[in-house]
């Protein structure tokens, strides 16, 4: 069992049960290894509807390359998606169409609000304009600016990944989350 895993996962060793032993060989917690999954495996639904959306793609181009954290396969449909992005400016038209494919994602899913437009609307305080997509749906992490850098939304790739690494496995079925989602009308 090299020292790499050990120091890349935080796992702690145990004593191994008599003749399973050597290298190749370690326990460790079915949370964690689930954890240390989904952290580097999150497939990325990018709701992108205008300028923050050309800093995603500079995201994903080679130079900044989120494949680098094994979420380079985007899903265009919500069940086969885990992490939803959503970049630029969000009509309150487009709200219902938001939080339909916020639904039909399954659990455990994670939301990452891109930008300044989709976290508050940014500076299109009008009539149209939904003020920040947190009035719908939950939202996970935020990532501020007017476009944010790629580096920031990497950032915000990052933070999620840290709430997916840790993320208990009976969060979703605990009263908590439960009261989130009805609050926002969400069975
Ligand atoms: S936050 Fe700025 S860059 Fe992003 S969609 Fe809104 S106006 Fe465009």
């Amino acid at each position: 069992m090299s020292n790499e895993i050990t120091k890349r996962t935080k796992l702690e060793m145990a004593k191994s049960p008599e003749g399973i032993e050597g290298p190749g060989f370690f326990a460790t917690k079915l949370e964690d290894v689930i954890g240390l999954a989904r952290k580097n495996s999150l497939w990325p639904l990018p709701f992108a509807t205008s300028c923050c959306g050309i800093e995603f793609m500079a995201t994903m181009a080679s130079h900044y390359d989120l494949g680098r954290f094994g979420s380079e396969r985007l899903s265009f449909s919500p069940r086969q998606a885990d992490m939803l992005m959503v970049m630029g400016t969000i009509a309150k038209k487009m709200g219902p169409t938001l939080r339909q494919v916020y639904e039909q994602m399954a659990e455990p899913r994670w939301v990452l609000s891109v930008g300044a437009c989709a976290s508050s609307g940014g500076i299109f305080d009008t009539y149209s304009v939904l003020q920040g997509i947190d009035k719908i749906i939950p939202v996970d992490v935020y990532v501020p600016g007017c476009p944010p850098r790629p580096e920031q939304i990497l950032e915000g790739v990052m933070k999620i990944q840290q709430l997916a690494e840790k993320e208990s496995f009976r969060r979703r079925e605990s009263p908590e989350y439960k009261k989130l989602l009805n609050s926002y009308g969400i069975e």
